[in-house]
């Protein structure tokens, strides 16, 4: 490398720790291009205020941004974090599979789909009824979840019968009743459907992008990345909070998942929610083979997460039972704020309850009660005000 070379490179290296000390990130595609080789674009990238909220991200800044050293990404992630989190709360959600098996979509890593039934050998079930789901959604609550997820292995509502849409709404207004957040994962609705979800009293809804919109066709083939659009729109419309993230591992490129992340972050808002995923796979899908990421690529992914949309949940969900505390560290450190507890998530094996409840202990870690803001003095999850008295009362409740 030539001496002027070398004087560039550090100058970019300087200016980009002057950048990033003084709140501002990243301020020239310039001052990344020696730590990546997929900071691509020679265009200049806008000044963003680290801790802004933009919508209006480019694929290349958010490629640049993946691309940047581990830990200066996780150190800008942990300021993001805490102008608008408080950092020591981490949310515990329940995820219930109220319906079970029989699915008739085709995403290539879960073991629900009946496309491969006969190799995963998963037994569809029928769905839970009322009594058996607000019992779960009562221990879980002792347990210190105050979010509770319902989800059913459905293309959609409009697949069965309206008696077990009803059903499902029946479950939502009653644990509504019971003060947690209540969030369901249907597949795709319609946007009266959304409404009557709404009505239920329903917090949020999931329904992840997954990946890519480039990569999606190797995910699934039976629907379309629109398709998913189209309902994240319909849940937005009817006033229901969204809960939209994917899976790292299944095959794709870091490309795909900063590509995931700028369709995330340059939604008209931002989801409330995002959780990611590390793909676990099942015997007998044809994702079996794939390699799930490592603890730093899920780090690096929750920390982009972070800086993208500083006011979301992030949440670290699926895979976290192969993570060590140390990396689950860096990722509350890098901005996440929400785990699943349980002991499975949907059909795969989750943490124990005994290692969370250390874990939190150890890393000084509380319970996030529900419904608190998600942006830092933004309306909570369910419209309503959220006051400094319910924060405490909620807490008071989280400690019995
Ligand atoms: S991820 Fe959901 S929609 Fe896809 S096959 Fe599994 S249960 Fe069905």
């Amino acid at each position: 490398m030539s001496v002027v070379a070398r004087v560039s490179r550090a100058l970019s290296r300087a200016s980009l720790s002057r950048a990033c000390a003084d709140g501002r990130v990243v301020a020239s595609a310039n001052a990344l291009r020696d730590h990546s080789s997929a900071a691509m674009s020679q265009t200049a990238t806008p000044t963003r205020e680290l801790g802004a909220v933009y919508t209006d991200w480019r694929k290349e800044e958010v490629r640049a941004m993946y691309a940047r050293p581990l830990l200066e990404l996780v150190h800008d992630a942990a300021r993001v974090h805490r102008m608008h989190h408080d950092p020591r709360q981490v949310q515990r959600c329940t995820l219930l599979s109220i319906k079970t098996g029989g699915c008739p979509e085709t995403c290539n890593y879960c073991a629900q789909s009946s496309s491969w039934k006969g190799e995963t050998k998963l037994k569809a079930e029928k769905l839970m009824g009322v009594d058996e789901v607000i019992e779960a959604a009562r221990r879980a609550k002792e347990q210190g979840s105050t979010r509770f997820c319902m989800g059913t292995a459905w293309r959609g509502p409009s697949q069965v019968g309206t008696g077990q849409f009803e059903r499902v709404l029946e479950m939502t207004r009653e644990v509504k009743e019971m003060g947690m957040e209540v969030c369901a994962t249907l597949g795709m609705l319609t946007p009266e459907q959304a409404v009557q979800l709404k009505d239920a009293g329903l917090t949020a809804y999931n329904h992840n992008l997954d990946t890519s919109p480039e990569y999606y066709g190797k995910v699934t083939t039976s629907r379309k990345y629109e398709d998913r659009l189209n309902t994240i729109a319909a849940v937005r419309e009817a006033g229901i909070s969204v809960c939209c993230g994917g899976i790292l591992g299944l095959g794709e490129e870091e490309a795909d998942r900063a590509s995931l992340m700028t369709v995330l972050a340059t939604l008209p808002e931002h989801p409330e929610s995002v959780p990611i995923n590390a793909l676990v796979p099942v015997e007998g899908t044809p994702f079996k083979d794939m390699k799930p990421p490592s603890g730093l690529e899920m780090v690096r992914a929750i920390a982009v997460a972070r800086i993208l949309m500083p006011a979301t949940v992030v949440r670290l969900s699926a895979g976290r039972i192969n993570m060590t505390p140390e990396t689950q560290a860096l990722c509350f450190l890098a901005g996440a704020n929400s785990v699943f507890t349980g002991d499975k998530l949907l059909t795969t094996p989750n943490n124990e309850k005994d290692e969370d409840a250390f874990l939190f202990e150890e890393l000084g870690l509380e319970g996030r009660p529900a419904f608190v803001p998600y942006g830092a003095g933004g309306p909570s999850s369910d419209g309503s005000e959220w006051t400094e008295s319910m924060h405490r009362q909620a807490q008071q409740q989280q400690k019995h």
